[in-house]
């Protein structure tokens, strides 16, 4: 087994690494900008080693991760999400040097992170994929032509993006034409590389994703589907596992098709095999994300089965403990991305000190995150402050009980997304769990909550603390 890891990231990912770490008896480290001095991340580690002034260029220096990780005795690096998880070198250099790099190999990694290499050996693997170019976009005219031949709309996508930016869907040639360079540009800007490709545009579909895990010993299982359709900017906000959106038949054939696609790449560790189903219910492959993703905890809630313990496992040499059949499926649950952004004013971003934080509690309810009361959000990084996940039985307790968590949740000091969930699970299109990847879009209205709620809650405390203060 595995004695001690260091985490090469930061926030909630790394404290639930940790959380892992400390339930199997291995030592963790953590590593910290300075910006990041007091998050709870590096409390929570046994050591703590800081990364120097600037915010993000010490999360990303695999040449000083790996050192550092061989300096303190680690044997193992988790890279967590976003950062060097998919960053193919870093697994490389990390195999290199002697350190376990806890996710799959570098040659996965980089063949999976070319979404037109990952639609290439899906297609040889006989998964239906979204009707698209062969390959990368050689000029404009290809673009235009491709774009013929599939039909308008269609997606001009980023071939090495992530994190739902670098896609843009064009309505006609002239769209086309006038997004080609801007695309290619804000790949070249955010990813360091200028390929894009061209996929049909599905129109209002379902994200519709499967959790994979597979070890060193040819074993792979799927932890079943999770539902990412409520989504804004191609961003993920609430997910879902099960979809309540599937039939039995449907979820069968996806947790099939999804194991077919890890073993056709040998696949090894956790990931995630993303589709797209369009209005006749036909699905379609979209992308392999190569590491734990932030929606890992919905999976976790209906089967037990602990994914980041279990990427411990695997990158120890262990095989699987569980087969196929062994995984059973319970209930519903459903993650809150707790953003600070501030939704009644275009999702600006909202940094600053939370001067109160009440975690929820009560049956079924799990949050991760690294904040705290007094704790101060910096303004460097993705705008997700704290994951808010909830369990039950039937779709409809599962939506009950996040309305009841969400009220439960105190973050005072900044604005959060908080209250628009509120706004998404009252809405009878959502408690029906009937959604397409359009509905944050077709429903502006959900923004423009007021604050009605919150100020009868707070005349009711301040009742309770008067009656209290005349010892009635
Ligand atoms: P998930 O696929 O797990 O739902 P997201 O797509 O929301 O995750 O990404 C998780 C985190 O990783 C976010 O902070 C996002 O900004 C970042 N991220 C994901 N892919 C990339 C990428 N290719 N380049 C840079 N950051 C990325
Ligand atoms: P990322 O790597 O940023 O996660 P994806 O390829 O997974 O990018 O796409 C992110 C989101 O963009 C999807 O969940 C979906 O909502 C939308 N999207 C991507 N491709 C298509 C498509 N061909 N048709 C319709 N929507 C799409
Ligand atoms: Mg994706």
């Amino acid at each position: 087994m595995l004695r001690k890891i260091l985490i090469a990231n930061r926030g909630e990912i790394a404290v639930r690494i940790i959380r892992a770490c400390a339930e199997m008896g291995i030592r963790s480290v953590a590593i910290y900008a300075d910006a990041d001095r007091y998050s709870l991340h590096v409390k929570k580690a046994d050591e703590a080693y800081s990364l120097g002034p600037d915010p993000v260029v010490g999360y990303l220096n695999s040449h000083r991760i790996v050192n550092l990780a061989l300096q303190t005795g680690c044997d193992a690096i988790h890279p967590g999400y976003g950062f060097l998880s998919e960053n193919a070198e870093f697994a490389a250099a990390c195999e290199r040097r002697g350190v376990t790099f806890i996710g799959p190999t570098a040659e996965v990694i980089r063949r999976m992170g070319d979404k037109t290499e990952a639609r290439k050996a899906m297609i040889a693997a006989g998964v239906p994929v979204t009707p698209g170019s062969e390959g990368n976009l050689g000029d404009l005219d290809e673009a235009l032509q491709v774009a013929k031949r599939i039909g308008y709309p269609v997606m001009l996508k980023a071939t090495s993006g992530g994190g739902g930016r670098g896609i843009r869907r064009c309505d006609s040639a002239a769209d086309l034409r006038r997004h080609y360079d801007r695309v290619i540009s804000e790949a070249t800007k955010a990813f360091g590389r200028a390929d894009v490709f061209l996929e049909k545009c599905i129109v209002n579909p379902r994200h519709i994703e499967l959790q994979v895990l597979a070890d060193n010993h040819g074993n792979c299982i799927h932890l079943y589907e999770r539902d990412c359709s409520i989504q804004r900017r191609n961003q993920k906000l609430i997910e879902i596992a099960p979809s309540p959106q599937l039939d039995e038949a449907q979820r069968q054939y996806l947790g099939g098709l999804s194991v077919i696609a890890a073993k056709a790449v040998d696949y090894t560790s956790a990931g995630t095999v993303e589709f797209l189903q369009d209005e006749n219910g036909r699905f379609y492959f979209m992308e392999m994300n190569t590491r734990v993703q932030v929606e890992h905890t919905v999976s976790e809630a209906i089967t037990g089965v602990d994914i980041v313990e279990e990427q411990i496992r695997v990158a120890a040499g262990l095989p699987l403990r569980f087969q196929q059949h062994e995984i059973q499926r319970r209930g519903f649950a459903i993650q809150f991305r707790i953003n600070a952004e501030d939704p009644k004013n275009n999702f600006l971003p909202s940094f600053g000190r939370i001067s109160r934080y009440y975690a929820p509690g009560g049956p079924g309810v799990r949050t991760d995150t690294a904040i705290y009361t007094g704790y101060t959000v910096p303004p460097y990084y993705d705008s997700m402050i704290a994951k808010l996940i909830v369990w039950a039985l039937t779709w409809e307790d599962a939506v009950s009980r996040g309305e009841r968590a969400l009220e439960d949740m105190v973050v005072h000091g900044i604005r959060t997304t908080k209250p628009y969930y509120l706004e998404i699970l009252r809405h009878p299109e959502f408690r029906a769990g009937r959604f397409t990847t359009s509905f944050v879009n077709d429903h502006p209205e959900l923004t423009e909550y007021t604050d009605k709620r919150r100020k009868e809650e707070f005349a009711a405390a301040l009742a309770v603390a008067i009656a209290a203060h005349a010892g009635l």
